[in-house]
């Protein structure tokens, strides 16, 4: 028997919501339950993969290759939940669904309506995004209550809430007691009228988790309490936090939110949360022991949603070496324009991030030959281990004319190339190498090293791929394929393996780190960096004084 918790969110947006559902996954993992998380989102778009990074942040690549919602990150960093297509559907995505019936003739010369055929449509989304043997779904709602688009998916699930029995269903609503400066007080009648929102609709929450900077009252509690009907003990506070997103599950805990749930859906039998490694986790996180600087030069730089999940990544592995990161944020273009030497002075280590058909190349390969030359830690993903792969053809192996097909059509030497079948795709939704694939590495290879196995599995997105009519050249001048998709001998991983870090992935390892299991790539990359840092202070280099980010600070 599964039991659904459904999170709605009310009075603003960005208040944390996907964070809020993974804590919550996290506490009932906790008690021995088997979880899954689903994020319903209200917009028109199939999927996020079309949306510019300026717009929705990164697109989050499932093990199973959906391009989905960057909360599905947090939801799988936080928690052990199966995260794959199921988990993410959308207003488009149903409605394609619903359209493609229709067309077929499935509903029999019905007239097609939002009530009943798109709310069951929701309702079957629901249900294939908890697998067999879920003890408890967990289902995020995106956007505001109140807004027109989220209308069917709370109607959706009132009344999928409806058809269970008592105890099986419940709502958490999260939202935000703002504080007013010039009277001093926080407020909550914005909360009053967002759970009133939900009861015209006929959804009464049970729970209330409220936002807030300062300490909730106990008179404010109980004023919250009778005007929301939910009783005190289930209005909890979820206070700002201090330096990290992975002290909310801590925070939630002794508030009291996992006791309240599982008293909604009578699992009060289940065992105490212990949640120790979280605990020592965030003592890592508010005391490193050392400082070190990572720059990353990339097209969407001043967003940090753009690169979250890479930033997390390095955040984490930081964290596991009880070491602060923090990150200089150069723009490739201006790293076109202006002096690489100058933009980079001083960090530590280079990461250049995936991208696509960016006038920034030029600007990556610039920053790129100046970690290969000064020796500096350099780690390529996706977009960037090709501009790895360019910089190496054009500045070691002696082919000037190196390009990617993909920002010069016509170039005279195609290093970075489409393959065949990708050449004929013209829809762009889901169309890319999508998802996991294996990768075997060459034993002895630097990434066999990090990784300690010759066979691993990574997420891609992209088009374009390593062209081998070029390995042969470049392997000769240096660079070592330490890794393939054996299938169609597509290179996967490139490698200086001579240097301590100095390695290019086409697929996105940034997806698999978690904060209690950095990444073995970013694990090394971190740990080189740290290394080179060490040396330069041993040598009496100025360290830099940048304010280090923690992992998982709100950004
Ligand atoms: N634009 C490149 C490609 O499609 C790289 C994609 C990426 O960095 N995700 O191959």
């Amino acid at each position: 028997m599964t039991r659904f918790i459904f999170v709605t969110g009310g009075v603003v947006s960005s208040l944390g919501k996907g964070i809020t559902t993974a804590s919550i996954a996290v506490l009932l993992e906790k008690r021995g339950l088997k979880v899954s998380i689903q994020k319903l989102d209200p917009y028109i778009n199939v999927d996020p993969g079309t949306m510019s990074p300026f717009e929705h942040g990164e697109v989050y690549v499932t093990e199973d290759g959906a391009e989905s919602d960057l909360d599905l990150g947090h939801y799988e960093r936080f928690s052990h939940a199966p995260i794959g297509r199921h988990s993410n559907a959308t207003t488009g995505s149903i409605y394609s669904a619903v359209i493609r019936k229709e067309r077929r003739g499935d509903y029999l010369g019905k007239t097609v309506q939002v009530i009943p055929h798109i709310t069951d449509e929701i309702q079957d989304a629901i249900r294939r995004g908890a697998p067999k043997g879920t003890d408890v779904a967990v289902i995020e709602i995106g956007g505001t209550a109140g807004d027109i688009e989220s209308l069917p998916f709370l109607e959706a699930i009132r009344q999928f809430a409806l058809s269970l029995p008592a105890k099986q269903a419940m709502f958490v609503h999260l939202t935000l007691l703002p504080f007013l400066s010039a009277s001093g007080e926080m407020k909550t009648k914005p909360t009053q009228q967002s759970v009133g929102k939900l009861r015209e609709i006929g959804i009464m929450p049970h729970v209330l988790v409220c936002r807030c900077e300062k300490p909730m009252t106990a008179e404010m509690r109980r004023k919250i309490s009778l005007f929301c009907n939910v009783r005190a003990e289930d209005v909890i506070q979820e206070i700002d936090v201090e330096t990290t997103i992975y002290e909310v599950p801590l925070d939630l805990k002794r508030e009291g939110l996992d006791s309240a749930i599982v008293r909604h859906l009578g699992l009060e039998h289940t065992p105490e949360v212990d949640l120790q490694d979280w605990e020592d986790l965030c003592e890592r996180v508010r005391h490193p022991r050392a400082k070190l600087e990572i720059a990353v030069v990339g097209k969407y730089i001043q967003l940090h949603d753009a690169y979250k999940s890479i930033y997390e990544a390095l955040a984490h592995a930081a964290a596991g070496l009880s070491a602060a990161v923090s990150f200089r944020k150069i723009s490739a273009e201006e790293c076109a324009e202006g002096d690489p030497a100058r933009l980079l002075a001083g960090v530590d280590g280079l990461l250049v991030p995936g991208g696509f058909g960016e006038r920034g190349l030029e600007g990556k390969i610039r920053a790129i030959q100046w970690a290969r030359e000064n020796d500096v830690p350099c780690f390529g993903i996706c977009f960037g281990m090709q501009a790895m792969a360019l910089e190496y053809a054009r500045h070691v192996a002696g082919i000037p004319g190196a390009h990617s097909t993909e920002v010069a059509p016509g170039c005279s030497d195609p290093v970075i190339d489409l393959l065949p079948d990708q050449a004929k795709v013209d829809e762009k939704g889901g169309t890319m190498r999508l998802g996991a694939y294996p990768c075997r590495l060459t034993e002895g290879s630097r990434a066999a090293q990090y990784y300690g196995h010759d066979l691993v599995f990574e997420r891609h997105r992209h088009r374009w791929e390593f062209n081998n009519a070029y390995r042969a050249k470049l392997e000769h001048a240096g660079l070592t394929c330490s890794g393939v998709y054996e299938k169609q001998d597509l290179v996967e991983v490139i490698e200086l393996s001579e240097r301590d870090f100095y390695l290019g992935v086409q697929y996105h390892p940034e997806f698999k780190s978690k904060p209690l299991e950095p990444h073995p790539l970013f694990h090394a990359f971190v740990g080189a960096a740290l290394a080179r840092r060490d040396a330069a202070e041993g040598d009496g280099e100025e360290s830099s004084t940048e304010e280090p980010q923690r992992a998982g600070a709100r950004a």
